[in-house]
């Protein structure tokens, strides 16, 4: 029974990465017929910042990938949030210095600070709690047992730390990565639980996937270095059989692929990193995501599944049902995968033109409100939407391409419409207005036929009215063919439209 986990801690607004994580987590599962779980890590209270739990569950329904248990659904497992869980941990830490791999430590905050300074050297530039230092420490290892009961009698404040042993090859195998190997001294007794009583992520995060049945985990890269502390954790609690299979995922970089892709190269190459608008309540600054930006959420997930992923082919563009039945662990990368925000446009635009109009109805609707435009029925719009797609890459481009089909355009361009204008040019659109009015049939084909004919009577080339005609119809030199436009705007507004140009 496959079972895989999301377990964000919510800092603020989820970055494109964290998405491709819960998707290659989402996909692997669904190919497996497992069970997907959303587990909120929220057991360090000096992180954890207001709405960003709901920012990642809006997050997951946006992008269509639904936990099968969560804070909200449940499930067989729950509580699904750490802090709920907070009683439980405890007893695992203790259980871990009972067999000797944990310990007390009581130094407090100035002690640690103290060793910073007098254990710096040269080659040591920061000294860290770790085998070579923890003799000289305050805790249960350095201490007599009747020392550390006495201070435990007292209720002093202490934390339990992981006793890493010195120098020794910790590994294990990594689903993309193979087999990967640790030496245990470039970790420092990471602390396991605190002196809250609360558990740091190490402890939790072990005890959680064990309790949750967890089979396999799919996380970022930046975890990597952490993996030995909980594989210690594994070995000395559960049993490493028991240990979830770990892929570490390749990170996402720059551009130019110098570096981790941060929010800030968002800002300042102007293109958005986080999922979704996200405003930090600690600080008021707003940051624009993908879905305001007018990405489909089709988009979205197909351009994140091939950063880092393809299936073997040129294929580019996949649906969620065939990402799931493609997708391998074999195929994905082991290096970093360049973001790259044309690359993102090319997906939506693919996405936009892919899609039926039934489907972008309801995003595109609300882009035209957001502006204040009345669309009027949906089955107009739809037409509307057939005819303009084509044309969009985002989903705000259906107001810049389309809006003159719902309101009278404001001509600006007057001059655009009159260049080597003169009497002609003039008559044969007042007579167009006459045959208009006369019109008994509106479609663009008739509407077309009767153009030429007019303008052949006049000796006019139809390709020196046509442009006038179309600023006149939508304001601008824009917009799909102008018969089509003249047909779905009408005939009442059509005319109205042509006799506001020649004033
Ligand atoms: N809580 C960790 C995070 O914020 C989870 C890392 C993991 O998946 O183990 O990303």
């Amino acid at each position: 029974n496959i079972r895989t986990r999301f377990a964000p801690s919510p800092t603020g607004g989820l970055h494109l990465g964290g998405v491709r994580t819960v998707l290659f987590n989402y996909l692997f599962t669904k190919q497996n017929k497992g069970k997907f779980v959303l587990r909120i890590e929220d057991t360090d209270q000096t992180r954890f910042v207001e709405g960003a739990e709901e920012y990642i569950s809006e997050t997951l329904d946006w992008c269509g990938l639904e936990p099968d248990e969560s804070p909200i659904k449940g499930g067989e497992y729950g509580p699904y949030r750490q802090s709920e869980r907070k009683a439980d941990y405890r007893q695992y830490a203790e259980k871990l210095i009972e067999k000797g791999f944990a310990y007390y430590a009581f130094d407090t905050p100035e002690e640690l600070e103290q060793m910073r300074i007098k254990f710096k050297t040269e080659t040591n530039p920061s000294p860290r709690y770790d085998a070579t230092l923890r003799a000289q420490m305050r805790n249960s290892l350095s201490l007599t047992e009747a020392e550390t009961a006495e201070l435990l009698a007292q209720n002093t404040p202490h934390v339990i730390r992981v006793k890493m042993p010195f120098n020794e090859v910790i590994q294990f195998e990594d689903m993309i990565r193979g087999v990967v190997h640790f030496n245990s001294s470039e970790v420092d007794d990471k602390v396991l639980l605190k002196a809250d009583g609360m558990p740091t992520y190490h402890l939790a995060v072990v005890v959680d996937d064990y309790l949750m049945k967890i089979t396999q985990a799919f996380r970022g890269e930046e975890w990597l270095p952490s993996a030995p502390v909980h594989i210690l954790i594994w070995k000395h609690l559960f049993g490493l059989e028991n240990m979830p299979q770990w892929a570490h995922l390749p990170l996402i970089l720059k551009p130019d692929g110098k570096g981790k892709l941060s929010k800030r190269d968002g800002e300042r190459l102007g293109f958005p990193v986080f999922s979704m608008n996200w405003t930090d309540p600690r600080t008021n600054e707003a940051t624009q995501g993908f879905r305001e930006r007018g990405f489909l959420p089709e988009a979205f997930v197909n351009m994140l599944a091939m950063l880092g992923w393809n299936d073997g082919t040129e294929q580019e563009i996949f649906s969620m049902e065939e990402l799931i039945e493609k997708f391998s662990i074999e195929r994905i990368h082991k290096a970093g995968a360049k973001f790259n925000y044309e690359k993102a446009l090319w997906f939506n635009h693919e996405w936009i033109k892919k899609l039926p109009a039934e489907k972008l109805l309801p995003q595109v609707k609300k882009v035209f409100a957001d502006k204040k435009i009345d669309t009027k029925d949906d089955k107009f719009l739809l037409k509307v939407i057939d005819l303009i797609k084509e044309r969009c890459t985002l989903l705000p481009d259906f107001v810049e391409q389309a809006s003159f089909f719902f309101q009278t355009p404001e001509i600006i361009d007057t001059e655009a419409i009159q260049p080597k204008w003169d009497e002609h040019k003039n008559t044969f659109f007042i007579e167009l207005i006459r045959s208009y009015e006369l019109a008994t049939s509106f479609d663009a084909e008739t509407l077309e036929h009767s153009f030429k004919e007019m303008a052949a009577a006049s000796q006019l080339k139809p390709g020196a009215l046509m442009l006038p005609f179309r600023i006149m119809l939508v304001g601008g030199k824009f917009g799909p063919h102008v018969f089509d436009i003249a047909e779905n705007i009408g005939k009442e507004e059509t005319i109205k439209r042509i006799k506001q140009g020649l004033q």
